[in-house]
């Protein structure tokens, strides 16, 4: 029995729970990776909130207010524990944002500056998300201003797997590493970076942040068994609201992460839905979750692989579920060769298959400039994926 018989049942009772899904059987939602839909006990906890229980956080007195404050130190603790923290909020914080470039921001802005000394080295991933790459170089820029001279080198990739190359990486680290940004799973590739590598290759004490916009919700998340300092995502790609995050600081390598300043009114019925979102996607189980997109997007490029028209993006060297060199997850990307991607984009929305074209935000533009990238999560059937096929065979 292959993945998708095992999981179908499993499957028709969660994608039954996307009111936006099941009231427009003519769309297949391909466009994940941007953000993903919202089950419907999100909607239900965001409306009970606003008719319940509406106040600001941590101001007033009344039950209102003391609900909302409430609300809002428990999904703390519930992000952390949703991550594998063993203890929650003892050392460690979780600071709400509008998603995960505001995350890396804010580490970049309110805590690297505090950690970074004249003459320090720090590795960032250029060809990852423009969110994971430029807000590094900000802060190099800003230290610079206050005559703090700051090195960035490029974490390495290995260009045949599109996999960070981590012996490479270790040859880079020097005793002034004193920060390492990577990503868990590249939007674009869908690969999985074999990030629990990187602690190994950098040793104890390097502080790591990692960029998991495109892996929290989508499969389990541990920062105990990754060893990192700080997880940024975001809650919209995790079936929570538009303009929802949050970045988990471990706090124990450098300072403290206080970001913010003055915190100002937070996103409350954002931060409600957030907590019922992990509720939801603790019950659906995140490692079904990820069996179930991995085996979509195989259908998906074991369909590709077939049509000599079309040119898959990114690692080539292995994408089986079991493979110990790479992993995809439920992103693919590809080109046709006679056809422009944003062209392919416009007729694929025409037949209802809503992917994205473009060149997808990557900070280095390489060969991912315009292309088709389709992103599956759990409300995506095999149908829908054979019905792209189908209409990308046609063309
Ligand atoms: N990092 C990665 C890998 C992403 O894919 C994205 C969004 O596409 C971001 C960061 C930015 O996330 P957000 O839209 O939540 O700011």
């Amino acid at each position: 029995m292959t993945t998708l018989d095992a999981l179908r049942d499993w499957h028709r009772g969660l994608r039954a729970q996307f009111p936006l899904i099941t009231g427009h059987p003519d769309q297949a939602y391909l466009d994940s990776a941007a953000t993903s839909q919202k089950p419907r006990a999100v909607l239900d906890t965001v409306q009970r909130y606003l008719t319940t229980a509406n106040a600001n956080a941590g101001r007033g007195t009344y039950t209102w207010a003391n609900a909302t404050t409430a609300l809002v130190e428990r999904t703390r603790a519930r992000v952390a524990r949703f991550l594998g923290d063993p203890e929650p909020l003892r050392r460690s914080g979780v600071h709400f944002t509008s998603g995960a470039t505001e995350g890396l921001r804010a580490v970049a802005r309110d805590w690297l500056p505090h950690h970074l000394r004249d003459g320090d080295e720090i590795i960032v991933p250029f060809a990852d998300h423009q969110a994971n790459a430029l807000p590094w170089l900000e802060a190099q820029q800003l230290l610079a201003r206050q005559g703090v001279r700051v090195t960035v080198r490029e974490l390495p990739y290995d260009p045949a797997s599109r996999d960070y190359d981590h012996v490479a990486l270790a040859g880079l680290v020097t005793e002034r590493t004193a920060f390492v940004a990577a990503t868990h799973v590249h939007h674009v590739y869908g690969a999985d970076m074999n990030v629990h590598r990187i602690r190994a290759a950098v040793g104890p004490e390097v502080p790591i942040c990692l960029d998991a916009a495109q892996s929290v919700g989508h499969l389990p998340v541990d920062v105990t068994a990754l060893d990192v300092d700080f997880v940024a995502f975001s809650g919209h790609k995790a079936m929570g609201l538009p303009g929802t995050g949050a970045v988990w600081a471990r706090n124990t390598r450098g300072p403290a992460f206080t970001p913010g300043g003055w915190a100002g009114t937070p996103n409350t019925c954002g931060i409600a839905g957030l907590e019922t979102a992990l509720d939801w996607l603790d019950a659906a189980g995140t490692d079904r979750i990820r069996r179930w997109n991995t085996a979509l997007a195989a259908r998906l490029t074991d369909g590709l692989r077939t049509l000599d028209a079309y040119e898959v993006l990114g690692c080539r060297l292995s994408l089986a579920a079991d493979s110990e060199v790479q992993q995809r997850e439920g992103i693919v990307t590809f080109r046709h060769r006679g056809i422009g991607s944003n062209d392919l984009g416009f007729v694929l929305a025409s037949h209802g298959l809503l992917v994205r074209s473009d060149g997808h935000c990557q900070a280095r533009a390489g060969e991912s400039e315009s292309s088709v990238r389709v992103s599956l999560h759990v409300y995506n059937s095999p149908e829908e994926v054979d019905r792209l096929l189908s209409v990308l065979r046609s063309l």
